[in-house]
């Protein structure tokens, strides 16, 4: 836990959240500034700072984000397609410094992203 961090105070209750799925290791809850009709995150109960933080310990943790990102986008009759996005480091948009997997879908995306 991470007394600065936003996505740890999620975690312990002191910041609401529309909360999707939680267990023991991970949360998924909907962004607060949706860039899409569906627009999730799922994050590790751990506070890890990001992707490039990962550990070898953490790689089994990190197949739970995508597997928990996929099936909530299969919840959310997201079949026809979905991104998973994670940003790491502020030049490729991260802002919050708490590792999560952006699940978004619900409209038609381009690529290259932006
Ligand atoms: P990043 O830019 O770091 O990849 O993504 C951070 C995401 O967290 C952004 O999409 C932002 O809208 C979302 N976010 C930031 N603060 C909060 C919050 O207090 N609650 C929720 N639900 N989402 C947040
Ligand atoms: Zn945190």
């Amino acid at each position: 836990m991470s007394q600065e961090c936003i996505f740890c105070k999620i975690i312990a209750g002191d910041i609401p959240a529309k909360l999707l799925y939680e267990d023991d290791e991970v949360l998924a809850f909907n962004d607060i500034s949706p860039q899409a009709p569906t627009h999730i995150l799922v994050i590790p109960k751990t506070h890890i700072s990001g992707p490039a933080a990962l550990t070898d310990a953490d790689q089994a943790l990190m197949g739970k984000l995508v597997k928990t990102g996929t099936t909530l986008a299969e919840q959310a009759g997201l079949q026809d397609g979905f991104r998973l996005v994670m940003n790491n480091g502020e030049r490729a948009g991260q802002t919050v410094f708490h590792l999560h997997l952006h699940v978004l879908g619900g409209r038609p995306m381009t690529w290259p992203p932006g």
